[in-house]
């Protein structure tokens, strides 16, 4: 016989906290606390699987449900000391939803359940407080037509205002007795006029319709809603709980309350909640009256007038905080709590996890640790890596008010405010001044980045999560709104309109990239604490991770940003970002636009110095840590001059007509640029720029090595191998470059030559290919897009709709696809270490620091995951954890 209702109350439970699955979270808990000893009022839990027959077979309990009900209510009745529908001595029951993960779109609690015009005389001679009995009946009926029958509490809600309003009553509080019966009469009636049928007086079809009530809100539009944005299967169901009612209602000695273990936005210690006195339920949320605080403490910091609970029902407080700290230590987490104080007692009426803020998260878990009460890998496991984001950058104050101008999506986390620019060059020269700026764009393209760089934070009208602006910002650590699709901006006139109102260059913004909002004017901001709490946990991160943690990064600032969040080293430098800088795109033209090798070696000359410059940089900084250098990957033509007055310049710099410098533009516009003669193919068909490149950098360890005695380690990086001869011919020109130098310079570079797998050719034909290379690195970012064939830049028109059928369950350029995409990963690496022992495997696209696939890195044994300087902190926290989960 299937055992479908678990009794708990008095001391015992059928079930316990670790029968979650069965009784879901809220039931689970209560048995739990009952074990305890904790005073729990008894009750019973019909369990998930009940919900499940009830779907399987047509809606239809199975067939001996209704007998182990009726035996769980005899031995409840028999426990409280009270009879079910007794005229004299009545057992109310509340009737609670409750699955495995906690759902707000399931069906509300009904209170005060199996009252009617008998039992409730008996409940007011039983309390001898007929207002009480009243007060109930009214709540009971408002509930239960809302909830059960679909009669709407506003209809309710109204007859008690008009009521008031006759009256002339301000407080609920100021009805008697006689006004409550007054008013239950006119419910009645409009409970009989809206569904033609009498509000059930019967306590059992009272009972079973509200459980029917909860087992068929598993399946109401809400929950179906909810279950769909957590992931969570229908097939999970929901228990259901009945127990025995206790009252925050019965006078002044009488309470309801919430309350945390912690603070749950802080992580501070110290108890933080609120109660109600006299009364009932969800009142201290429903912002009828205004809550008291818990604490002393809380009321001083709050400056509230109204004694706390501490101050106005001391010995329940006592009792209280002794059972939170009995729970905390139980649970071994902070906790989330509700209680109810009836005449001077307390009952305890649900415990779970709290939620909690990133930092909150961060201090309890560090606290906890601390205080033996969990391990330090426990602790590492109960940080939400993603959530850290929230504290490497600016927040804006919670309680600040917000001037929403416009909405985005939230491409990239952290608040700033600044002026308003429409174009980059006027963002970087008002930065220049020392103004804080807002880059707001239509979209934006390479030939933005520095005014992205100068700017606090970017907005653009178009673009996904994944453009342009959105990886850059990511990247620069620049917050970032990307699609406020509501923003109409006019270039021209240097303005933008939004929601009715008109923006002009130099107004104030606030930009929210955590919550995709814009704000008129300057928010209050909170600043990034990366001390205290942050540097302990990330300590006992690293101790734990196999994985190393290098950053994708360029510019000296964001090498410094990412060392300083513990980057061992660069994962991919792209030297093309340093072509675009304005004072040697010319050169960089110049070279693209000579028709013949001389004329390339002229303007590659130009460039050396700057590009070694800008290596010495990055190596002072590095030290002696690994800097991945890619070399030149882009198609040429995105360097070409585009406006009529980039031609006139590079015409005047290189003397070449500007007819012929159209001409040769043109010549070099591919159909398909993203396959066409980028990376690789490029150094094989311009040798000169690869060299020039190897040059510059193993000029720079030179220089850096005898400037400070430390020895840079350089991994040249070619992009976009398909076959291992084209890596095969380059390996053998850098070499030279390399022993060129070394006879130059008088000491020898330290470096190694390897590729990106970043084609599908590549990753299976790894095995040829590491013959050739001292290393890998899977640039999943291109490996994404030719696997699928999906263009990045355009996949933000379908890719919603995408998520949205479930055609794809992620975005594959945010979260690594493990399947198809991972598979080839997979491949390379094994076919690579197969031909080359100890080859190193790195991996350096977007998903270098997103926790998922920071899990599949470890699992398949890569050496190291690469991710911009902002995710540094989240790559090292995920790889730890990764490490843990792998153990
Ligand atoms: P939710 O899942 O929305 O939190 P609950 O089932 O926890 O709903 O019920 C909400 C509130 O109703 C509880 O916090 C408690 O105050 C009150 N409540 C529920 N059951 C009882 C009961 N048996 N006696 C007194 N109050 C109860
Ligand atoms: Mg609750
Ligand atoms: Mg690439």
């Amino acid at each position: 016989m299937t055992q479908w209702v678990y009794a708990f109350g008095g001391g015992s439970a059928d079930g316990d906290a670790s029968a979650r699955n069965l009784l879901g979270g809220k039931g689970a808990n209560l048995a739990e606390m009952a074990k305890l000893g904790l005073p729990v009022p008894p009750g019973f839990t019909l369990t998930t699987d009940v919900c499940t027959a009830y779907y399987d077979k047509g809606q239809t309990y199975p067939e001996d449900l209704a007998a182990q009900v009726d035996e769980a209510l005899s031995a409840l009745e028999v426990k409280v000391g009270k009879v079910f529908g007794d005229a004299s001595n009545p057992l109310l029951v509340s009737v609670r939803s409750g699955a495995r993960a906690s759902m707000p779109g399931m069906m509300d609690t009904v209170l005060n359940l199996g009252l009617n015009d008998e039992t409730v005389e008996g409940l007011a001679a039983l309390s001898g407080d007929r207002r009480f009995a009243l007060d109930s009946y009214r709540r009971f009926i408002t509930m239960y037509s809302d909830v059960v029958l679909g009669v709407s509490h506003s209809i309710f809600e109204e007859l008690l205002e008009q009521y008031k309003e006759d009256h002339d009553y301000q407080l609920d509080t100021e009805l008697c007795a006689d006004d409550w019966a007054h008013l239950i009469g006119d419910y009645k009636k409009a409970v009989q006029k809206a569904l033609g049928k009498p509000f059930p007086t019967d306590p059992r079809e009272q009972l079973w319709g509200a459980i029917s009530a909860v087992f068929a809100s598993w399946m109401n539009d809400r929950a179906n809603t909810y279950r769909r944005l957590h992931d969570i299967p229908a097939s999970w169901g929901t228990a259901v709980n009945v127990q025995a009612m206790v009252f925050g209602n019965m006078g002044d000695s009488s309470a309801t309350g919430v309350a945390f273990t912690r603070d749950p936005s802080t992580g501070d210690t110290g108890y933080y909640g609120e109660f109600l006195i006299n009364a009932q339920g969800e009142d201290v949320v429903a912002g009828i009256r205004t809550p008291q605080c818990l604490t002393i403490a809380m009321r001083e910091k709050m400056g509230d007038t109204q004694p706390s609970m501490e101050e106005a029902l001391p010995e329940v407080y006592a009792q209280l905080i002794a059972v939170f700290d009995k729970l905390e230590r139980h649970y071994r987490d902070m906790q989330d709590i509700e209680f109810t104080v009836e005449q001077g007692r307390l009952w305890m009426l649900q415990t779970r996890n709290g939620k909690r803020t990133a930092r909150a998260a961060l201090k309890i878990a560090c606290d906890m640790a601390e205080e033996g009460l969990i391990t330090e890998e426990e602790a590492i496991l109960r940080v939400d890596p993603a959530a850290l984001d929230q504290l490497l950058h600016p927040t804006i104050d919670e309680n600040a008010p917000r001037d929403v101008i416009a909405k985005g999506l939230p491409a990239s986390p952290g608040a700033a405010c600044g002026k308003v620019v429409f174009d980059s060059d006027e963002a970087e020269h008002l930065a220049s001044l020392g103004e804080k700026v807002i880059l707001v764009r239509v979209e934006t393209s390479p030939e933005d980045i520095h005014g992205m760089h100068a700017a606090q934070a970017i907005v653009t009208a178009r673009g996904g999560m994944t453009s342009h602006a959105a990886v850059v910002a990511r990247g620069m650590g620049r917050p970032c709104v990307s699609g406020a699709g509501e923003i109409k901006i006019n270039a021209v006139e240097k303005t933008l309109i939004t929601r009715g109102r008109t923006i002009r260059a130099g107004d104030i913004l606030t930009v929210d990239g955590a919550t995709g909002e814009v704000l008129m004017g300057e928010a209050k901001m909170i600043k990034p604490e990366l001390t205290g709490n942050f540097a302990q946990l990330m300590g006992w991160a690293d101790k734990v991770r196999r994985l190393g943690v290098r950053t994708n990064a360029e510019t000296p600032a964001d090498v410094q940003t990412a060392k300083e969040f513990g980057a061992e080293g660069i994962g991919l430098c792209r030297t093309e970002h340093m072509f675009f800088d304005a004072d040697r795109i010319a050169a960089v033209r110049e070279m693209i636009l000579s028709d013949d090798q001389d004329g390339r070696i002229a303007a590659l000359a130009k460039i050396l110095p700057m590009q070694r410059n800008d290596f010495v940089e990055i190596f002072r900084i590095m030290g002696d840590l690994p800097c991945t250098i890619r070399l030149l990957d882009p198609p040429l033509h995105e360097f070409l001059p585009h406006t009529e007055d980039d031609v006139k310049a590079v015409s005047a710099a290189t003397g070449i007509s500007a007819s012929a410098l159209m001409e040769r533009a043109h010549a070099l516009n591919e159909t398909n640029p993203m396959l066409g003669h980028r990376g690789c193919r490029l150094g094989i068909t311009f040798p000169e720029i690869y060299e020039m490149q190897a040059r510059a950098i193993f000029e720079a360890q030179a220089l850096v090595e005898k400037e400070t005695g430390v020895k840079p380690v350089a991994e040249v990086m070619i992009p976009l191998v398909a076959t291992a001869k084209e890596l095969e011919i380059l390996k053998v020109r850098i070499a030279a470059i390399a022993d060129e130098v070394a006879g130059e310079a008088g000491v020898k570079p330290e470096y190694l030559i390897g590729t990106m797998i970043e084609l599908p050719r590549a990753a299976l034909r790894a095995g040829d290919i590491a013959e050739h290379a001292q290393f890998f690195s899977f640039g999943t970012n291109d490996l994404t897009q030719t696997t699928f064939g999906l263009s990045r830049d355009d996949a933000g028109k379908f890719l919603g709709s995408y998520l949205e059928a479930g055609i794809f369950e992620k975005d594959p350029f945010v979260s690594l696809d493990q399947d198809g995409v991972g598979d080839l990963v997979r491949i390379g690496a094994e076919r690579g270490r197969a031909a080359r022992e100890g080859l190193k495997l790195g991996i350096c696209g977007e998903h270098g620091g997103d926790p998922a696939s920071i899990r599949f890195c470890e699992q398949i044994g890569l050496d190291y995951v690469s991710c911009s300087p902002y995710r540094v902190p989240i790559a090292r926290l995920a790889a730890a954890q990764a490490a843990l989960q792998n153990k």
